[in-house]
């Protein structure tokens, strides 16, 4: 079977993991979370960064950090994993959810620009909306894909409106923004390192920022708000530690980052390359301010054709792919939550198809992969 996305352990996870035995640094404090936190911060351009235990405990952690509490609004685009509205739900808030730009399937600027003009007003520096009188709390864009939405105009929605930005980015490490780093976009920005993200930690997170005084606050909420030795705690806090093997192997992987980052390119050039042809086949959007992490690759389908059946056809060939994120307001537990129209989401989202795009794939099993899909998609 030709895998999805999985993990590439090729550079010097096992003796760095080894080396955390012979330390006796297996838990939750150790050299390799304090490494991995510097040299991830270093990477994508950021003063500081929080390790965490997962992508999801990294957005709960920021969203807490900023304030948003029990019935806060948080905008989110509804295109996206379920994790980030989950992290919103586990600070008692609730997503209000938005559609996507068609050129990037991030968040709509335009909508969200009319969403905060006509649904919302300022009352004492607070933005409430008007029909629920929920706060609006924050705006967390997604990096879909790994790629950076509009952040010059989203920042200037959150300026205009005093709203803090918290960027879920859990697949966009080593994605740029107008040529540059992205750790600085956001107050918060935080990335994944589970097992079929750009680099793996086994399971785990980080937030970045710049502001020290919110980052120092994350990483005492991170650790159980405690103040001393002595079992003094000054808040509730989390226990959302990365452990020493964890950053032992992010670590490792790190140093892998660029490499990685050209072979998810060149995985997605070249499906991109290969259906270009093809009518009623599209790629996924490549917007002109971004250069995208190319997180998963795959191909867009007409509705003449059946993705979970087109699936089922590439499995009987060896060849693992999937359908994508179903969008968060036909998720059952969002089936109530404040949403705005979804017309762009709903009419590409069903027909994602995500192909293999481990950066362990090979060119000839790449080659495989499209030969075989060009099969079915030229007899379906
Ligand atoms: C993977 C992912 C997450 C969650 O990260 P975990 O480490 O799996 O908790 C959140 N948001 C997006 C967009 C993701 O792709």
């Amino acid at each position: 079977m030709i895998p999805l996305a999985i993990p590439n352990l090729a550079g010097r996870e096992a003796q760095y993991l080894q080396e955390c035995v012979t330390t006796n640094f297996v838990s939750s404090v150790g050299p390799f979370v304090d490494r991995f936190e510097k040299e991830l911060a270093e990477k994508v351009g950021a003063k500081f960064a929080v390790s965490t235990s997962s992508g999801t405990t990294a957005l709960h952690l920021a969203l807490t950090v900023l304030g948003v509490g029990h019935n806060d609004l948080v905008i989110l685009p509804s295109f996206t994993f379920i994790a980030s509205a989950n992290a919103i739900s586990h600070c008692g808030a609730k997503p209000w959810l938005f559609d996507v730009d068609p050129n990037s399937w991030t968040i709509s600027v335009a909508q969200l620009e009319q969403a905060l003009a006509e649904k919302t007003r300022v009352e004492s520096g607070r933005v409430i909306h008007k029909m629920t009188g929920q706060r609006v709390a924050a705006i967390m864009p997604v990096y879909t894909l790994g790629t950076v939405p509009d952040m010059d105009a989203i920042r200037k929605l959150a300026n205009k409106y005093k709203l803090p930005v918290i960027a879920d980015a859990a697949a966009a490490l080593g994605a740029t923004y107008h040529h540059d780093h992205i750790g600085g976009l956001a107050e918060m920005t935080a990335f994944s390192f589970n097992g079929n993200k750009i680099i793996t930690s086994g399971g785990g997170g980080m937030i970045v920022g710049n502001d020290e005084t919110l980052m120092k606050k994350a990483k005492h909420l991170c650790t159980t708000a405690r103040v001393s030795e002595d079992y003094l705690h000054d808040q509730i806090g989390f226990n959302y530690r990365m452990t020493n093997i964890g950053a032992a192997l992010g670590c490792a992987q790190l140093e892998l980052l660029d490499k990685f980052l050209n072979k998810k390119r060149e995985i997605a050039a070249k499906y991109r390359a290969a259906f270009a042809s093809f009518s009623d086949v599209n790629c996924f959007p490549m917007p002109s301010w971004a250069e995208s992490a190319c997180w998963f690759s795959g191909v867009v389908l007409g509705e003449k054709w059946e993705v979970k059946k087109v699936c089922e056809q590439l499995k009987t060939n060896g060849i693992a792919a999937r359908p994508f994120w179903m969008p968060i307001h036909l998720q059952p537990p969002y089936a109530r939550a404040l949403k705005e129209s979804f017309t762009v989401t709903e009419s590409f989202w069903r027909g994602i198809l995500t192909l293999p795009c481990s950066t362990s794939l090979t060119g000839q099993d790449q080659d495989f992969v499209i030969q075989k899909l060009q099969n079915i998609l030229q007899e379906g």
